[in-house]
């Protein structure tokens, strides 16, 4: 990658044949916010819409390894760089196909990591897309900020948080972060939230539940549901497949679902009112 100054509006041009870009955060690293893109943009494909993700969550992008194409790497044409295909129509490009040594940490100056996401940002052919999910770094520090404001008119913005209070100190961050941007808050997802034990089915709420839809009614924001913590979706992401389509008539794939149609039905009301 280059240290050039990027030209901006191939940027605004590149996405223009996107109907919506929504940006996925979290306050803190760690609460599941590339588990729900990956699972997002999975589920949302599977509906038939032409989907895109973008992981650019430089310090730690696990989008290739939870959909299991760390092994892929991007062609390069003359016109620009041709997204990883995940199906037909689930299209990915991340930070982490362009990483050569996936176990060194990434360390790139601020002026050189920028134009690397302009970069990224500019050059990645899409095509025709529905929904482009971007896939931020956690936290609301400069640099989650200087890279959502890369993306041009985005929809909106859906905030991953586990129920405990620590994450959801951040939340509140994430929402102040979302409101200083002007883009709309799609919702809150409470990540983590409840565990049903296998043996007796009883509910134990190891990180609490409930903070995240507290947390919404504060702010007055869409909340968008709660995923309970589930030992498959682990087992799963470590071995690269969604849980979406993999873990049938599950508590938390049936939270997803409506998660899914909750975002479906928000993104398309925010756009008839724009
Ligand atoms: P982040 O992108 O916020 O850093 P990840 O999506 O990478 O977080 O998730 C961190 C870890 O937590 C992964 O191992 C993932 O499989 C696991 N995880 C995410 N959501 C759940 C859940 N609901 N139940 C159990 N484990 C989860």
């Amino acid at each position: 990658m280059n240290k050039q100054v990027y030209d901006e509006s191939k940027i605004k041009n590149n996405l223009e044949k996107i109907k919506h870009k929504i940006l996925i955060l979290s306050g803190k690293g760690g609460v599941g916010k590339s588990t729900v893109s990956s699972n997002l943009a999975v589920s949302l494909s599977e509906k038939n819409y032409n989907v895109g993700v973008l992981d650019i969550d430089i310090h730690g992008p696990s989008i290739p390894k939870l959909l299991g194409l760390e092994d892929m790497k991007p062609e390069t044409t003359e016109s620009g760089i041709c997204p990883v295909m995940y199906s037909p129509n689930l299209k990915i490009m991340s930070m982490g196909f362009l990483i050569s040594d996936r176990d060194s940490p990434v360390i790139w100056r601020g002026p050189l990591k920028m134009t690397a996401i302009k970069q990224l940002v500019g050059d990645v052919e899409w095509g025709n897309l529905d929904y482009l999910l971007v896939d931020l770094p956690p936290g609301t520090g400069d640099e989650p900020l200087s890279i959502a404001q890369i993306i041009p008119n985005c929809d909106g913005a859906i905030i991953v948080t586990t129920p405990q209070d620590v994450a959801l100190n951040s939340v509140r961050k994430s929402i102040t972060f979302v409101k200083q941007m002007n883009i709309p808050i799609i919702g809150i997802i409470e990540n983590m939230s409840g565990f049903e034990c296998p043996h007796c089915r009883k509910s134990i709420d190891i990180f609490k539940t409930g903070g995240g839809f507290e947390a919404s009614k504060d702010f007055q924001i869409n909340f968008l549901g709660k995923i309970p913590l589930d030992p498959s979706i682990v087992k799963l992401g470590d071995s690269g497949k969604p849980f979406v389509g993999n873990n049938n008539g599950s508590k938390s794939s049936k939270s997803f679902d409506d998660i899914v149609k909750n975002v479906e039905k928000i993104v398309n009301k925010v756009l008839v009112e724009k």
